[in-house]
């Protein structure tokens, strides 16, 4: 199959070709042929997937059929990050058409407010924002979405997670109520189907295997105790073909002491994390996206929806707290059908949970030995409950079949 197969705009196809875009996505495939038929539709899809491109392309294309007066579709996204991403790829497939997108999100000074309020007055054909930035806006008589065609959720599980529902409902109930309603979201749990059926009488569903890394990911975990992270870390990071990285910790606090402890060590190495300002995460991104910054040190804000192309490694310092939240983190490399390394640090601690996480994506990940200076790290096996106190000491010496762990990397 190719995008040609969907009759879309020849202009957009131009966009796709100019993009390198060859053959629809397995969602792209599925979802693209039912949005043109002014389904309504949930897509179960994670980012990483081509998920954007999937209700962007039919809504562009009714764009430049049927022409548009105002607001005509209206994307929610739970971050400015994927706001910003969504809008990105807007510009990129609508290259060479007359279509006009605006972002509106948090963060920013007066001015951005400024700004993004005026844009919203002027209209613009497609409106990508953020649920709490969009209220701030809506007592202002001047935005007005009379026109509107298409209601976008992306990440919709994301942004009820970070409760968003009443933001949502608010929002909604300001549209007409004839519109096209799409909902992506990357799990499906009980409270997407309750939000579905709250904005839409009927709609189809389309799912891709969802929970499943993409399939150029070489998973790999390594058993450590908390004193070996560090030096584990170190050790991988002196291999210098991971030519952009980015470690995902599990708090703001971590991700602090962690980029501290890197850089005295001479790593090049950035944080990303919540305290940072709008302006400063901009700027960071564009240094990452640009190759200038090669390490990347972040907590879960990193993981949803950045698209940045060619990350090498993901590195896992801490186990996540949620299986979905390490489809998500190592998502962020092999995009789109390239290749990237994942590597996650399991403490004694975490072991449940990675076994939680194998559950989800139906594999069992590859424990590699730690390198022998390292001494041995815990055993891979459920822990008994009780809070029996002796065990091996830490990092303890022992019998080790460790090797040197260059070697663990294929
Ligand atoms: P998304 O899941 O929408 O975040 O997309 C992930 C990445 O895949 C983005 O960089 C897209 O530009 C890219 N992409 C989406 N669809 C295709 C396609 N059909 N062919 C090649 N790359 C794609």
């Amino acid at each position: 199959m190719t995008f040609r197969d969907f009759n879309l705009d020849p202009q957009l196809v131009e966009g796709l070709d100019a993009m390198g875009f060859e053959k629809p996505t397995p969602i792209q495939e599925k979802a693209i042929p039912l949005i043109l038929d002014k389904k309504n539709l949930i897509a179960c899809a994670q980012t990483g997937t081509g998920k954007t491109a999937a209700f962007i392309l039919p809504v562009l294309h009714n764009l430049l059929v049927n022409g548009s007066k105002g607001i005509n579709t209206l994307v929610l996204a739970p971050t400015r990050e994927l706001a910003m991403q969504i809008d990105q790829q807007i510009e990129g497939f609508s290259y060479f058409t007359n279509a006009t997108s605006i972002a509106v999100y948090g963060g920013g000074d007066g001015q951005t407010w400024v700004q993004q309020k005026r844009a919203l007055a002027q209209g613009a054909d497609i409106i990508i924002a953020t649920p709490g930035r969009l209220i701030s806006f809506l007592g202002s008589d001047k935005v007005d979405f009379s026109s509107l065609k298409h209601l976008i959720l992306d990440e919709a599980d994301r942004m009820l997670d970070m409760g968003f529902f009443d933001d949502l409902m608010k929002i909604i109930k300001q549209l007409p109520e004839k519109r096209q309603n799409l909902l992506f979201s990357a799990t499906m749990p009980p409270n997407i189907k309750k939000l579905a059926s709250k904005i839409m009488p009927h709609y189809e569903e389309v799912a891709i295997s969802i929970s499943k890394p993409a399939e150029g990911i070489n998973q790999q975990a390594y058993m450590t105790h908390d004193s070996q992270k560090e030096p584990l870390l170190l050790g991988i990071l002196r291999d210098k073909t991971y030519k952009s990285v980015i470690v995902f910790a599990s708090t703001k606090e971590k991700v602090k002491n962690l980029t501290r402890s890197l850089k005295k060590q001479g790593e090049e190495v950035r944080q990303f994390h919540s305290d940072l300002e709008q302006i400063e995460r901009e700027k960071l991104m564009q240094q990452f996206k640009g190759k200038n910054v090669r390490i990347l040190v972040g907590t879960d804000i990193l993981s949803r929806g950045i698209d940045v192309e060619g990350i090498d490694l993901i590195v896992n310092y801490d186990v996540p707290p949620d299986p979905e939240d390490y489809v998500h983190r190592i998502g962020r490399t092999a995009r789109a059908e390239s290749t990237g390394t994942a590597i996650t640090f399991i403490n004694d601690k975490d072991i449940k949970r990675f076994m939680g996480i194998e559950k989800l994506i139906e594999k069992a990940v590859p424990k590699l030995d730690l390198p022998k200076e390292l001494g041995r790290g815990p055993d891979y096996k459920d822990r008994p409950r009780s809070s029996h106190r002796g065990g091996r000491s830490k990092g303890g010496g022992g019998k080790s079949k460790s090797r040197n762990f260059r070697k663990g990397r294929r």
